[in-house]
């Protein structure tokens, strides 16, 4: 597996890179954000770290124009403690996950391993998603749970597919609202709470779960 990573702090750069290496994966480490705009698309990559603050381009501005060029490898932000705005706009940037730091190894690795299963497994079977217990036809906009069918509207339904086309991906409340507007232009702020409420009770609690000021994640843990 290769990394590319994008860090300026010598310190930390240096930590991950023998970490990363440990676990046995291949590190490039770039420390300026102009080094880093082509990069990924003259190599192959299969996960980039991104730090945000960065000498040259920053992180914010490089996510943006490498999604812009649909560049599909995941990346994962790390961003500052307490910084839930910088999280925010790195998510509706296009960033898969987020670290904050500092951060244990052990959770960096565990959030690797988790980009790498959901971009290499690609739990899609043509038309239909399948997670956990649930199978969503997106061709016939049907859902079924535990193999009974599930009657949803269809709101319920685009919002339900956001959520697991790429299961385990962070969504912001602005990416889930997008869902929606596709059915209706004026809906009101707390609608967005309706439908998952609606998805909760249908499936299961556990099912979408709220991540304090930054979005929202689907969960197959009680399905
Ligand atoms: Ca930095």
């Amino acid at each position: 597996m290769r990394v590319l990573l994008v860090e300026d702090n010598e310190l930390l750069g240096d930590g991950l890179l023998t970490a990363l290496r440990q676990e046995n994966y291949a590190v490039d480490w770039l420390r300026n954000g102009n080094d880093a705009l082509h990069a990924p698309f003259t190599e192959h990559f299969d996960v980039v770290i991104l730090d945000l603050g960065l000498p040259g381009i920053d992180g914010l501005t490089l996510l943006r124009e490498w999604r812009k060029k649909r560049l599909t490898v995941p990346v994962l932000i790390l961003t500052a403690r307490d910084a839930i705005g910088s999280r925010v706009e790195g998510l509706d940037s296009g960033a898969d996950d987020y670290l904050t730091k500092p951060f244990e190894r052990a959770e960096l690795m565990a959030r690797l391993r988790s980009l790498l299963r959901r971009s290499h497994q690609g739990e899609q079977q043509g038309s239909t998603i399948i997670f956990g217990n649930i199978r969503l036809d997106t061709a016939n906009h049907t859902a079924t749970y535990h193999d009974a069918p599930v009657n949803l509207s269809r709101r319920e339904l685009a919002l339900l597919r956001v959520l697991l086309e790429k299961p385990g991906r962070v969504l912001t409340r602005e990416q889930l609202q997008q869902a929606l507007y596709s059915w209706d232009d004026d809906i009101s702020s707390n609608t967005l709470e309706v439908y998952i409420h609606n998805l909760r009770k249908k499936f299961y609690p556990e099912l979408i779960k709220t991540l304090r000021g930054i979005g929202y994640v689907a969960s197959d843990g009680a399905g």
